[in-house]
């Protein structure tokens, strides 16, 4: 089994459950007392979300990198960035490791294509809805992206930083988000990708008659399956 490097820690609520998903997906495989091989570099998440919000992305960019050097070092065969925001440096990160970096939206792009997913809905920060470096991805992928108006957009990164990034699970967002995804999937969205680690522990497939893309699930499977490959 190769040994899973975690960069993690954005938001370290979210990295707790990669670390469950990675060790129940490999149970499920191997059975037994089997578990993964996980190494963690948990990094203080307010250093940074305040490169993110000044727009210091180089400066965010040589703390992970350090960060999956670190990881590289102690033995990580495999680099898992568990956030979809910080995907935005994932070239510069991967540029200065030897070892592959297990793309969130990449993954993700697979699990619709899949399912026959063409036209997708997307919720995530207000860096993962607006900018280029994550729809690319998905465009690549032959598949149509849409995103929430501005003020949804407002509302779904508020969620993000304020709430669930501190643990806070409120019945009014999770009721807020299920109406934003309703109004996604009026303008033909045959999906919604939950495109934030952490908007998984608010909104659930049960939620909604849409189809879920748990980007956290995606990814962490993902990665316990590779690290099970020969
Ligand atoms: N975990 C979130 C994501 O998947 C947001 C936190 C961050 O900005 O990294 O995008």
């Amino acid at each position: 089994m190769k040994t899973i490097g975690l960069l993690g820690g954005m938001s370290w609520e979210s990295t707790v459950t990669y670390y469950q998903i990675l060790n129940e997906t490999v149970k499920r495989q191997l059975g037994g007392l089997h578990s993964a091989k996980v190494l963690l570099y948990s990094v203080d998440f307010a250093e940074i979300e305040a490169c993110q919000s000044a727009g210091e992305w180089d400066r965010s960019a040589q703390i992970l990198t350090e960060a999956a050097q670190s990881l590289e070092r102690a033995g990580a065969d495999l680099l898992v960035i568990c956030t979809n925001t910080m995907h935005k440096v994932a070239p510069q990160i991967q540029e200065r490791v030897h070892i592959p970096l297990v793309h969130i939206a990449e993954a993700t792009a697979d699990a619709l294509r899949q399912r026959g997913i063409s036209k997708v809905a997307l919720l995530g920060t207000r860096y993962t809805m607006t900018q280029a470096f994550y729809k690319d991805k998905l465009t690549a992928a032959g598949i149509d992206v849409l995103v929430p108006d501005e003020a949804d957009i407002r509302f779904v990164d508020h969620v993000i930083y304020d709430e669930l990034c501190l643990g806070v699970i409120s019945p009014s967002s999770k009721q807020g988000y299920l109406a934003v995804i309703d109004k996604l999937a009026a303008r033909g969205a045959q999906g919604v990708i939950l495109g934030c680690t952490e908007i998984g522990l608010l909104i659930k497939q049960a939620d909604t008659a849409l189809p879920v893309f748990d980007t956290t699930e995606i990814h962490a499977v993902k990665a316990a399956m590779l690290a099970l490959q020969d």
